[in-house]
């Protein structure tokens, strides 16, 4: 039986003869239904209609994204450590191209997921590498719709996955809403791989939280504090958001705690100046 993958936010289900009535995740109001209406895709046409694009991002960091689009568009991000690789956040598609070339970078130890908006084809990802864990934060667990012994449910604040890598649950966009901290990242400078937890802004020098990007639904003070608490103990010079190019390339801590500032003063009541 197929794996529908929902057009809209990539998630794929687990096995039905039809495609499921509607999406869990696009339901939520952190998402919306396509403006055609709830719309379905297998991953072979996906493999027919689409390839991966794979590219350099930083040093020992490659970007893997999906073109033409599809979804939510995000790239997922292999990391090169020596103790093993990392693809951190997912993309629904997945072929043999793409497990060829993770391969000849020293393939993939563990998957880690920021959040359900990138959980997409997971499933597939996993098998592909050879059954690796996928590292996922419990506190999001109900919004897991293809269940796999593959899961592994982490709790808590932080989880060091590899030497170096560490999972750092931030909470705001979702309860287990994730980010991964690099140490030998950024050139031994430290690097954050920020999904849309930490949102890097056009601008690639600041960045942004919200509870809903696409339904402009912002988080409140408390939320973006405990953001701005979690990261503070780690050190990182580089921050990589959820698309090819949307990094903050240097001063990354300075760039967040700055945001973090600039937010709560936004929503306060007082005048910017
Ligand atoms: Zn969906
Ligand atoms: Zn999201």
């Amino acid at each position: 039986m197929p794996h529908f993958i929902c057009c809209t936010c990539g998630t794929q289900y687990g096995d039905s003869a039809a495609p499921p009535r509607d999406c869990l995740i696009c339901s939520d109001e952190r998402q919306y239904i396509g403006w055609s209406g709830q719309t379905w895709i297998t991953l072979d046409r996906l493999r027919a209609e689409h390839h991966n694009r794979i590219v350099p991002e930083g040093s020992g960091l490659t970007g893997i994204g999906t073109e033409p689009k599809f979804a939510i568009g995000q790239r997922a991000l292999h990391v090169r450590t020596p103790g093993g690789g990392i693809l951190w956040d997912c993309i629904s598609l997945i072929d043999d191209t793409t497990t060829e070339r993770i391969r000849s970078m020293g393939g993939v130890t563990a998957i880690a997921i920021s959040h359900p908006h990138y959980y997409s084809s997971m499933i597939e990802w996993s098998r592909a590498l050879g059954d690796v864990p996928v590292y996922l934060h419990e506190a999001d667990s109900p919004w897991v719709v293809r269940h796999d012994r593959a899961i592994v449910f982490w709790a808590g604040e932080t989880r060091e996955i590899l030497p170096g890598v560490t999972l750092i649950r931030c909470g705001g966009h979702f309860p287990g809403a994730t980010v991964l901290h690099w140490d030998a990242g950024a050139h031994g400078l430290g690097a954050l791989l920020s999904g849309d937890v930490i949102m890097v802004g056009q601008d690639r020098r600041t960045a942004g939280f919200m509870h809903s990007y696409p339904n402009y639904i912002p988080l409140g003070a408390a939320a973006v504090r405990a953001i701005g608490e979690a990261v503070e103990a780690f050190e990182f010079e580089q921050v990589y958001g959820a698309w090819f190019g949307q990094n903050i390339l240097e001063a990354g801590k300075q760039a967040v705690r700055y945001s973090v500032r600039r937010y709560l003063l936004a929503i306060s009541d007082r005048e910017r100046s």
